[in-house]
């Protein structure tokens, strides 16, 4: 039977909440995000925008950290690569704070359910829709003749979010289509086959800015010269600094400058605390400090503050096995509940 909403999405949101209420069970907002199994480590960027987000999120959200292995395939790939890689952005989220008590840290592949829905709900969606999507064309130009698999990602990435009924979708611009078309999908299941997800909405990481060492705009993994990375050690960290661009009207010692024109200054303002930065704004000015004694602060502020989350990597890298209990607890707590998506979708189709 065709059922069809009167309720827009967000209204429908606050529905399945009362719902929830009715029944008692007090529901939180409910947080996903995929984590790249790309091997490569996080740089500060990350830390400041994506990782601080799901630190202030688990304070509020239930949160499930999904590491999309089966995305990663969807382009050419190395097996005996991929395989090392899934841990790696598990281990750099808890390193980073991230708590396995309150946040679900899962393999997206330990979970075969997230593929059935994403079958299911591929037969909902036109075609023409997933070609429209900027990442296909991008990757379709950058890899020649594309895969079914890297056509259909988008729709996988839509039942990651739908089979745990997600609300909230931290994400990057780039992601922002994306999200658009899971709304879509849920839209289409919703008016087709009856109330049963949530629009989730996006949430752009958009925490502290932070610049490229190399002055280039941000920091980002295309740009090895321009990033410090959260595992560099204290030498790494000082060097880098050492040699970044600052303000260029700083050509000698004695000549004034003008902060807000220096990358160094920028990254200043994610790890100093804010009478020490006013110190290093005025002293620039007015050229009483030197771009290399203000590049020694920072240095020392940054140092401190990545010294208890490199400990913590060490220790992780140290004992993998810590690492992958966490993965196999997410597993084990995701899987009745997505389990039971299915199950209502399944019976929604008409497939039980
Ligand atoms: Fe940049 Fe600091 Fe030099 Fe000023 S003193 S130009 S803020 S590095």
């Amino acid at each position: 039977m065709i059922r069809r909403s009167s309720l827009n999405g967000d209204e429908r949101h606050l529905r399945l909440r009362e719902i929830g209420l009715e029944r008692g069970i007090a529901m939180r907002n409910q947080m996903f995000t995929g984590l790249q199994p790309s091997g490569d480590g996080l740089h500060i960027g990350n830390y400041l925008s994506a990782v601080k987000g799901v630190l202030a999120l688990q304070e509020t959200h239930d949160c499930i950290l999904c590491v999309v292995d089966y995305h990663a395939i969807t382009v050419p790939y190395e097996p005996g690569a991929l395989r090392g890689r899934t841990l790696t952005p598990a281990t750099e989220y808890l390193s980073a704070g991230v708590d396995p008590d309150r946040v679900t840290l899962v393999v997206q592949s330990d979970l075969p359910e997230h593929v059935e829905l994403a079958w299911l709900l591929g037969c909902l969606m036109p075609l023409p829709k997933l070609e429209q999507l900027p990442t296909y064309k991008d990757k379709k130009a950058r890899y020649g003749s594309p895969r079914f698999g890297l056509l259909a990602y988008p729709i996988l990435m839509a039942s990651d979010i739908m089979i745990y009924k997600a609300d909230t979708v931290p994400v990057g611009k780039d992601q922002l289509p994306h999200i658009e078309f899971t709304r879509e999908v849920v839209r289409k299941f919703n008016q087709t086959f009856g109330e049963t997800f949530p629009e989730p909405q996006a949430r752009l990481n958009e925490g502290a800015y932070v610049p490229s060492l190399t002055g280039n705009g941000a920091m980002s993994k295309s740009d090895g010269k321009g990033n410090i990375d959260l595992a560099d050690d204290p030498e790494t960290i000082r060097g880098k600094l050492a040699r970044a661009v600052t303000d260029p009207a700083r050509g000698r010692r004695s000549d004034p400058g003008e902060p807000t024109r220096c990358p160094i200054y920028a990254i200043h303002a994610c790890f100093t605390p804010q009478a020490m930065l006013d110190e290093v704004a005025g002293g620039c000015r007015t050229a009483t400090i030197g771009c290399l004694d203000c590049k020694r602060i920072l240095a020392d502020q940054m140092i401190d503050e990545l010294a208890p989350i490199q400990a913590r990597r060490a220790e992780l890298i140290a004992h993998p096995e810590t690492v992958r209990g966490v993965l196999a607890q997410g597993a084990a707590t995701c899987r009745p509940r997505a389990r039971e998506t299915l199950r209502e979708v399944r019976q929604r189709m008409g497939i039980d």
